[in-house]
């Protein structure tokens, strides 16, 4: 079976990353089954949404998201105030589903703790106020992730993008009503307190991606990825929880469905 018949949603990776690192776009997109681009900078929000969204005609089931990551947290004001309106106009299209990625990363330190967790919080404020869901960037922040979206009652909530804490932090953040997402880390071999997650939750709480051109699943760890290798991270995860790749993929589908509206 194919991508396109079993159904493998792909609900995050970057078209303008996978084109950096030369991947032909429309193959890639051509074997993927249904795909969410997700914009995470104003570079790529602005000049980038024209060329992300070109594809659009050619993939009814191309979505993108719209959101200033943590990297934008070290700008002036202004500009984040700028990037903000550029997001409220994308937002407007049918085609933008989420706003995100947004959140905190206390791995890469690109601007302080305070400084991001402020630009988060005013997009938290902005979906909820143009109803959308959120896509969340969470890496070595998962308290003050946590009590951010504990304090924001997003009637949409979202996606905790690339889960990649243990199980009690998987099954808090499904409480809060978030959707966890597992990306091809799942798959490599120090993964066993992810594993433990991925075991522990329930059905309906969570979904596979790629975040592609990042995080290869195995047995393509290292090479640049692309949303068609979704289906290894798929195959790992069905095979963790005893489930048939189909039923785990219609599964997922609904899932994604049930919060984007697509
Ligand atoms: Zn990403």
């Amino acid at each position: 079976m194919t991508n396109q018949e079993l159904p493998l949603a792909d609900p995050h990776f970057h078209i303008l990353e996978m084109q950096k690192k030369e991947l032909n776009i429309p193959q890639r997109l051509d074997e993927a089954f249904e795909i969410l681009d997700l914009g995470i900078d104003i570079a790529t929000n602005e000049e980038g949404f024209d060329l992300r969204t070109s594809f659009d005609q050619r993939y009814p089931n191309l979505y993108h998201t719209v959101g200033l990551s943590h990297y934008e947290a070290a700008r002036e004001p202004a500009s984040q105030n700028a990037g903000l309106e550029v997001i409220k106009r994308q937002a407007s299209s049918s085609k933008v589903v989420a706003v995100g990625e947004i959140g905190l990363d206390y791995h890469h330190n690109a601007a302080p703790p305070k400084d991001q967790k402020k630009l988060f919080a005013k997009q938290l404020e902005l979906a909820h106020s143009l109803d959308l869901p959120v896509v969340i960037h969470n890496r070595n922040a998962d308290e003050d992730v946590y009590e951010i979206l504990e304090s924001h009652d997003l009637r949409r909530r979202g996606i905790i993008h690339c889960f990649s804490s243990d199980r009690d932090t998987a099954l808090r953040f499904y409480e809060l009503g978030y959707l966890i997402s597992f990306a091809g880390n799942l798959t490599f071999k120090n993964a066993s307190a992810l594993r433990a997650a991925a075991q522990a939750l329930p059905p309906e709480s969570f979904i596979v991606e790629t975040d592609a051109p990042y995080l290869s699943p195995e047995p393509n760890r290292g090479r640049p990825n692309h949303p068609a290798q979704v289906k290894h991270t798929y195959q790992y995860l069905a095979d963790l929880r005893g489930l048939a790749l189909q039923d785990l993929a219609i599964q997922i589908r609904s899932n994604i469905r049930d919060l984007l509206g697509v």
